[in-house]
């Protein structure tokens, strides 16, 4: 596949996102990248079984965490960061970030925090981590009060995207990622929305009937490059979320609620999905929604992907897993609801 090139413009940085096929076209281009600096990469247990990507790389150079979103704190943090003393990096040094949004998250923010900051490299695994958290420089843990409420901004310098890596995915981790690709249609893209539509038309079924086809993974791969551009054109306007960015939290309000109240059990794209549908709720009910047909639409794709929207937690349990939110603003939680695809504003609880 021909590598392609987005330039982000953030005002901290400037990086390419480069899309490749397979792994064996990433090497060379990554030992360019990292320049005989001193490096470690870091992952999870099952990216490091269950793909190839790290059998020509020297053991002692790799960090391997637990995996799963219950890991995503502070213990994990301490082990890249002992990791990176015990290597003897430096400021001059680079972290490489082979993971999903978890692992994703987390080796930005050690980088962001070693020797007060040194710089990374992320490979994304999961489509979700392609299309969503290893782009726009959010780093970050969760803490018993809620996700993601430290951390830190920090660009990385790099993103490699490799389709090779759709092959060992459980179909799970597909939905997830299609959930957050799902979100940044409604948000921002028409177009990109009728393209999953497509997708979802088609491929669920040859996916449970081939076990992961090669079309299917190609289809999908082709969709996240419409995704990165709508996130990237967005992060590019506003860097460190003090206005449009924050769209990109539609579903996330309600969906980390949700995340957390199930202990995790409900993964994070799942959450967002079950997320987005109480904001066409909450839209519904405001009466902001253009015509009917958007609720029709929603609920279409979801459930054609095998998605649920619905969740057993009672209201009052919501409101109070969401008490910690980043998206409050002098106090009150800001919301973001559909006007129609393509379309969404702010709003408040
Ligand atoms: P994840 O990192 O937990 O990965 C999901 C599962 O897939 C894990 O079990 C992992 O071990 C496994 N896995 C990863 N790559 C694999 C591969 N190629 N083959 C086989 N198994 C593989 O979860 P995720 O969905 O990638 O990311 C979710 C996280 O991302 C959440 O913590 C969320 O808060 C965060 N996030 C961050 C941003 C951001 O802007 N920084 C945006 C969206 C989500």
């Amino acid at each position: 596949m021909k590598s392609l090139s987005l330039s982000i413009d953030s005002k901290s940085s400037a990086y390419s996102i480069d899309f490749f096929r397979e792994f064996s076209e990433v090497f060379p281009l990554l030992e360019t990248q990292i320049n005989n600096r001193n490096h470690l990469f870091i992952t999870d247990e099952n990216i490091f079984e269950k793909t190839d990507f790290f059998e020509n790389i020297s053991a002692e150079k790799i960090i391997i965490l637990p995996a799963g979103e219950q890991y995503k704190n502070w213990e994990s943090i301490t082990k890249i960061l002992d990791g990176c003393f015990d290597h003897q990096l430096d400021r001059s040094s680079v972290l490489v970030a082979v993971g999903g949004g978890v692992i994703g998250d987390m080796t930005g923010f050690a980088s962001s925090i070693f020797m007060r900051g040194i710089p990374v490299i992320q490979i994304p695994t999961t489509l979700l981590s392609m299309v969503d958290s290893s782009v726009g420089g959010k780093t970050g843990i969760d803490t018993k009060y809620g996700k993601n409420l430290i951390g830190a901004f920090h660009q990385p310098e790099k993103v490699f995207c490799c389709q090779q890596f759709l092959e060992s995915l459980e179909f799970i981790e597909i939905q997830n990622g299609l959930c957050e690709m799902i979100k940044h249609g409604i948000l921002g893209s028409e177009k990109h929305f009728n393209h999953l539509e497509q997708f979802a038309e088609k491929n669920l079924e040859e996916f449970l009937a081939e076990k992961n086809s090669e079309n299917m993974r190609s289809d999908v791969f082709s969709l996240v490059l419409e995704s990165v551009t709508i996130k990237k054109n967005i992060v590019e306007q506003d860097e460190k979320e003090r206005g449009v960015r924050g769209f990109l939290n539609l579903g996330h309000t309600y969906g980390h609620a949700i995340e957390l109240l199930s202990e995790f059990t409900i993964p994070h794209g799942i959450g967002v999905a079950k997320g987005i549908w109480m904001s066409v709720l909450e839209s519904e009910k405001r009466d902001m929604l253009e015509d009917d047909s958007i609720k029709k639409r929603i609920t279409n794709i979801f459930s054609q992907l095998n998605i649920s929207l619905h969740h057993s937690f009672h209201h009052n349990e919501i409101e109070k897993a969401m008490i910690h939110d980043k998206k409050k603003k002098n106090g009150v939680i800001r919301l973001i609801l559909i006007k129609k695809i393509g379309e969404v504003e702010y709003g408040e609880l």
